[in-house]
């Protein structure tokens, strides 16, 4: 693929199926992810792939399956796109071992959010969906993802973090694709679902915070990240204001 020419728009993010190797056999699943398959993609070629999307500016992947934490090159796969400094979704049914749960933890810094299905609440109506590899109902699944689920919530990826992302993402987007109406628009409009997608409220900017975000973004000669870090602090903060006062009357 050429991406030299300067016209050429990629997209910022992509979606993989790592696998189709799953520990689950959920009734809804279209995957038929049963049948044992012997021809996927090994690290050698995930490694080519990721090297393209790096070319084509891929800021993040989503990365599912199957279930993606069942790939046997898992560990191996994310470690290249960290090396790559490619940031991840995880998309998972929530049933592994702690082996994998500390692995996500331990990379968490190019982790944006960790997606885990949950169909019921309880054993009896999540495991009417998802029932284990033997087809069968099996109420440890619901203990397992809830376990997982648990887990990842006491350990919070923190506002740091997403922002930090946030910032960066802001920034290179803007300066690599050349849209009509400058980029601004769309940069933000992206920005923010990604903010909100993580639980970081921005509703709006308000009018005496506009002028500096503009000129941190639109309106900077050159690239600002710390300063738009700490003005993306101050209209979280803001948007945070503005809902507790709603809440409170
Ligand atoms: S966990 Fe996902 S991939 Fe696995 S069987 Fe269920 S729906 Fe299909």
């Amino acid at each position: 693929m050429d991406v030299s020419n300067q016209s050429y728009i990629s997209p910022y993010s992509c979606y993989i199926n790592l696998t189709s190797k799953c520990n689950l056999r959920c009734k809804h699943c279209f995957g038929g992810y049963s049948k044992e398959i012997h021809n996927e993609l090994g690290l050698k070629d995930w490694k080519k792939v990721i090297d393209e999307l790096v070319r084509c500016n891929i800021f993040y992947i989503v990365i599912s399956g199957g279930e993606p934490t069942q790939s046997p090159i898992f560990k191996d796969f994310i470690g290249y796109l960290i090396k790559k400094g490619i940031y991840f979704i995880l998309t998972t049914n929530g049933v592994f071992s702690k082996d994998i749960r500390d692995f996500i933890v331990k990379n968490r810094d190019y982790l944006i959010s960790i997606k885990i299905s949950l169909d019921g609440p309880d054993a009896e109506s999540h495991g009417f969906i998802r029932l284990d590899s033997n087809e069968k109902y099996n109420s440890k699944i619901f203990d397992l993802t809830m376990d997982n689920l648990y887990f990842f919530k006491r350990k919070k990826i923190p506002l740091k973090e997403a922002l930090k992302f946030a910032v960066y993402f802001h920034n290179e987007f803007q300066h690599i694709h050349p849209f009509e109406d400058g980029n601004s628009r769309t940069t933000r409009l992206i920005t923010f679902h990604l903010l909100q997608s993580l639980d970081i409220p921005i509703i709006d900017i308000p009018f005496g915070l506009l002028d500096e975000y503009l000129s941190y973004t639109k309106g900077s000669k050159n690239r600002e990240d710390i300063k738009l870090y700490q003005s993306l602090q101050k209209i979280i903060l803001f948007n945070l204001k503005k809902i507790n006062k709603r809440l409170s009357r």
